[in-house]
C-alpha cells in the first residue's frame, strides 16, 4: 500500500472551547499558528471554522477571508478547506465563504441526528451549496454521516451538480448518528468502489476516542485521513493532546505502521485534482 496518505487536520470545529482543551485554536491568530504547528507535522489539508470572540460559532466571511490569508502566507501550498456546516450558520449563511474560492468546503448531502438536535440540510439547502461551489470552482468534500449520503453523492455526480468523482468522508461515531461499526465502514467503502471506481479517493473521521480508530481503519485500507481538535480533544482517556500538531503526528505515526508515506501538499493537490494554486 503505497499511495501517499493525506493528513487532514480539523483545527478548530464549531464545539469544543478552552474549557474542554486550552488548546482548541479560537482566535484567527491562534488558528493560523496552530494549523502552521500541524502543516510542519504532516497535515496537507486545513478543515477550518471560525469563532466569535465569546468562542462561540460563525460563518462570517470576514474572519473566514483573513484566516485565508494568515495560511495562504504562514503555510504557502496548504489546502484550505472551509465548512458549510450546519452549527455555524442557518440556510445560505452557510455558503456565505464560497466567494473567497477556498481550494475546498465540507457538504453535506443529507440530514441525519446529532447529539441534542437534528442536522438539518434540506434538498434546497444541498442543491444550492453545491451550485455556489461549481459558481465559486471549489472542491466539495462529501461528509457521509450515512449511507444514504454516498448514494445521494453519486446521484449528484451524475447530475452535474459535483464537477469531478465525489471526495467522500465517511464520519462516524456522532452521537446519534452512525457509530464507529466496522461493518458498516466495509460496506461504505465498497459502496465507493462500485459508484467511482477502484482508484477513487476517500477519507474517513472519527469523532472522540474513534478518531484513532478510523485512522487506523482508513490508513490500513488505503484512504485519507484526518485528524484534530474539532473532532477530539484528547490523546487518550487521562490526557489532553497538547495541540492539533500533537494529533497530526500521531497520524503520521499510523502512516508509518502500514508503510503510507505522508502526502506532501503537492502530492495531495494532484491525488484529489485541485486546480494550481494562484499565486
Ligand atoms: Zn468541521
Amino acid at each position: 500500500m503505497t499511495t501517499p496518505c493525506i493528513i487532514c487536520v480539523a483545527i478548530t470545529g464549531s464545539v469544543p472551547t478552552k474549557a474542554d482543551n486550552p488548546a482548541v485554536p479560537t482566535t484567527i491568530s491562534e488558528q493560523v499558528e496552530s494549523t502552521h504547528a500541524a502543516f510542519e507535522a504532516g497535515a496537507s489539508i486545513v478543515h477550518a471554522h471560525v469563532r466569535n470572540d465569546d468562542q462561540t460559532p460563525t460563518s462570517d466571511p470576514e474572519k473566514f477571508a483573513r484566516l485565508m490569508e494568515g495560511i495562504a502566507e504562514h503555510c504557502p501550498g496548504m489546502i484550505i478547506q472551509l465548512s458549510t456546516g450546519g452549527r455555524s450558520g442557518a440556510g445560505p449563511e452557510r455558503g456565505g465563504m464560497l466567494p473567497l474560492r477556498p481550494d475546498m468546503a465540507s457538504l453535506a448531502v443529507g440530514s441525519n441526528n446529532f447529539p441534542t438536535r437534528v442536522y438539518e440540510n434540506p434538498p434546497a439547502l444541498v442543491d444550492w451549496l453545491a451550485a455556489e461551489m461549481l459558481t465559486h470552482d471549489v472542491k466539495p468534500e462529501i461528509e457521509a454521516f450515512d449511507l444514504s449520503h454516498i448514494l445521494k453523492a453519486g446521484e449528484m455526480y451524475r447530475n452535474g451538480q459535483i464537477r469531478d468523482t465525489p471526495y467522500v468522508q465517511f464520519v462516524m461515531g456522532v452521537k446519534n448518528a452512525m457509530p464507529a461499526d466496522r461493518h458498516v465502514f466495509d460496506f461504505y467503502l465498497a459502496t465507493v468502489r462500485r459508484l467511482f471506481g477502484p482508484d477513487a479517493p476517500w477519507c474517513a473521521a472519527g469523532i472522540g476516542a474513534n478518531q484513532a480508530v478510523l485512522n487506523d481503519w482508513a490508513i490500513s485500507q488505503g484512504g485519507h485521513a484526518r485528524t484534530g481538535l474539532e473532532d477530539n480533544v484528547r490523546l487518550d482517556r487521562d490526557t489532553l493532546a497538547a495541540s492539533n500538531a500533537a494529533l497530526v503526528r500521531r497520524t503520521v505515526a499510523v502512516c508509518e505502521q502500514y508503510s503510507r508515506p505522508v502526502a506532501t501538499w503537492q502530492q495531495a493537490r494532484e491525488i484529489l485534482g485541485l486546480r494550481p494554486q494562484t499565486a
